[in-house]
């Protein structure tokens, strides 16, 4: 029995992030003496495997957290909740510097949630404050934004309503469905940060995503909330009442409906990109957006173009390989490939265990991913100045396009006559880097896929023709072009104080103050608004956490004075968005002569975060009355 016990340890702690184990037992166990100084990362080796600890350094560690499991779980011992001293301690023995750790302390406090608490729930309810407001709530969409906005009105006992054009909620979860689509963020991270979840694969496909949301929206008990097949046309703000008045088309027709407040939830890559590529509507066969995979199409034995090959493309297109008869691949721009080697695989059954027996591992996983990944990569991410190499922006850039490239030899050394096809021109994380456990190479080899780098010159009935003038003749035609990430809110009108027309007055250059506000346009929200996407593989949702709490902030404030809207200083969203911009031009993702979805027409970038988690999170944890006229 004892043996048995031991093996089962021995095989958990054997599969688990070394970095993350050890704070785990010791926060269980009481035991600081486990984290030892000889097993501490290294700081500046966070982009290698375990921060550069030594096989023997990560033998050592399980062995040492496997003894101290054993000895707590024989001991059938309870386990108390970290206080800050220890949690200050546990941190340290990651994140390494002192300073850092006090920095960063109360943010973890929320986001680890080790009390086994919901610390970013509203510490108020409509009643305590103004049992007699007039207030409604709607917000705009039921993904993973919209979910999160309505569990917290709920908590907060505000009465609201979820409005999305969907016939489930899910959002992008639900509307793409095409074959290999995944999460490319581990699940980890990716997740509402209290909603554990024991998920089978670090990254994990949508139907188990999309399970997640429904699941989420049951135990939210907000379901009964949402109106589905309804879509917000038109949201005018009445200046004369104070409020927005919604029009919403439904399947009975058309409705109106009023709201104290609007939170857009829509997403930044909802709307599906069409390029610009003439015969486009002449093309015979079936085709269609990778965000509206057409099922009803049997692949089988057909001849299949994929245009593009972004993150949506590289998913399907190795599943789509393996079900045509012949594939050819239409590629502007290759991707930067990081090594993933656990990017399919499922979460071992003894890391599962684990989970169960240590539940602070699945916190510590998340907050090492949180560490590598997104506040310990944006130093690799800066446009140094002096730098002329075109190829990164910096030392650190660099250093990681040398690693990347080598990835990328080595993927491809098999296959030469690919390899000047697949190494960018152009600094990594300047475009969306791509995960990689060896899948996207294997479909490039295949024989019967071409890879054509070809410009396309246009698209004709039987298929694309490139400009050296060959006609490449295929059955199916799927487009894996991205989305409308800079037309936000759109094909929504929305018109605020004195008239103002949202699109019109962004011109398709949007801002907004923290992502969220627009002046002139009162209690308007935007949830993933500009300039809150993140380029380093940080979660989308970790942002949306931060912004809803804000906005649960903002309506309180307005319901605690007595006012009925906020509209955002222009001077103060001005200031803001300068900031912004200056942050944005000293990051990789806004050099010249890279296209991407990060920038708009204009060449700015109205989509990303240029600083770090911690500076949003610190940004958004209360409003700055003198950044708003009270109404
Ligand atoms: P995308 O990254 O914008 O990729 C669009 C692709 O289409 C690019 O390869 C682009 O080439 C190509 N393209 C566009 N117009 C073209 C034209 N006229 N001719 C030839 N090629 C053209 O879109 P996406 O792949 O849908 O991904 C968008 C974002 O969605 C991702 O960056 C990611 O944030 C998110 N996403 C996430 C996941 C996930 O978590 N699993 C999966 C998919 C997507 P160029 O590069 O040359 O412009």
């Amino acid at each position: 029995m004892d043996d048995e016990l031991d093996t089962t340890i021995r095989e958990a702690v054997d599969c688990a992030e070394v970095v993350a184990l050890l704070p785990a037992v010791a926060q269980l166990t009481g035991d600081l003496a486990l984290l030892r100084d000889e097993l501490r990362p290294d700081p500046e080796r966070l982009l290698e495997p375990e921060a550069g600890l030594t096989p023997e350094q990560q033998a050592d560690a399980r062995k040492l957290a496997a003894e101290a499991l054993r000895a707590h779980l024989d001991a059938g011992a309870a386990s108390a909740p970290p206080g800050l001293d220890r949690l200050r301690a546990l941190l340290a023995f990651v994140v390494g510097d002192a300073e850092v750790v006090e920095e960063y302390l109360p943010l973890f406090t929320e986001e680890l949630a080790l009390q086994g608490t919901d610390p970013r729930a509203p510490d108020w309810t409509l009643d305590d404050i103004a049992p007699d407001a007039d207030v409604r709530v709607a917000i705009i969409g039921a993904g993973m934004s919209g979910l999160l906005m309505a569990h917290r009105l709920q908590q907060a006992g505000v009465p609201y309503v979820v409005l999305d054009k969907n016939h489930d909620v899910g959002g992008t979860w639900l509307e793409n469905t095409y074959p290999g689509c995944r999460v490319d963020v581990a699940n980890h991270l990716y997740s509402y940060s209290f909603v554990h979840h024991d998920w089978p694969q670090h990254f994990s496909t949508q139907p188990v995503l999309l399970d997640y949301f429904r699941r989420c929206a049951e135990e939210f008990g907000v379901r009964e909330h949402i109106r589905f097949a309804t879509e917000v046309t038109d949201a005018v703000w009445d200046q004369q009442q104070g409020r927005w008045r919604l029009t919403l088309a439904t399947e009975q027709g058309t409705e109106e409906l009023e709201a104290t407040a609007v939170v857009s939830a829509v997403g930044q890559l909802n709307r599906p990109a069409y390029p610009d590529i003439a015969g486009r509507e002449r093309f015979a066969g079936p085709a269609f957006h990778s965000a509206r995979w057409d099922h009803e199409v049997d692949l089988a034995g057909k001849r299949v173009a994929v245009i593009g090959t972004g993150a949506s493309a590289v998913q399907l297109i190795p599943p789509v390989a393996e079900e045509a008869e012949h594939l050819t691949i239409f590629q502007r721009t290759p991707n930067w490939l990081v090594p993933t080697p656990e990017y399919m695989q499922d979460i071992p059954a003894g890391l599962r265990w684990l989970q169960r027996q240590v539940p602070a591992y699945a916190a510590w996983y998340r907050f090492w991913l949180f560490w590598k990944n997104t506040e310990g990569m944006l130093a690799a991410t800066e446009v140094e100045e002096g730098w002329d190499d075109p190829r990164s922006v910096g030392a650190l850039n660099d250093i990681l396009r040398e690693l990347l490239t080598a990835h990328l030899e080595q993927e491809f050394a098999d296959a030469p006559q690919l390899l000047e096809h697949v190494i960018p021109d152009y600094p990594p994380s300047a475009k969306r880097v791509i995960r990689d456990d060896g899948t996207w190479p294997a479909a490039l080899k295949r024989d019967d896929v071409d890879l054509v780098t070809e410009p396309i010159a246009e698209i004709t009935p039987r298929g694309v023709r490139t400009g050296d003038g060959i006609e490449h003749e295929v059955d199916v035609l799927v487009y894996g072009t991205g989305f409308e990430a800079s037309r936000f809110l759109t094909p929504m009108r929305v018109v605020g104080r004195g008239g103002r027309d949202l699109h019109e007055h962004w011109g398709g250059d949007a801002r907004a103050y923290l992502g969220m506000n627009v002046p002139g346009f009162p209690n308007l929200f935007c949830l993933y608004g500009p300039n809150t996407n993140i380029v380093i593989n940080g979660s989308i949702i970790y942002f949306s956490e931060c912004s809803v709490s804000y906005v649960l902030r903002c309506l309180r404030l307005l319901l605690e004075r007595g006012a009925r809207a906020m509209d955002v200083r222009e001077d103060v969203h001005d200031e803001y968005n300068e900031w912004i911009d200056e942050g944005n031009r000293a990051r990789v993702w806004s050099v010249d002569g890279v296209s991407s979805w990060y920038k708009n027409e204009h060449g700015r970038s109205a989509q990303n975060w240029p600083f770090s988690l911690l500076e949003y999170w610190k940004r958004t944890r209360r409003p700055d009355l003198d950044a708003y006229e009270l109404l």
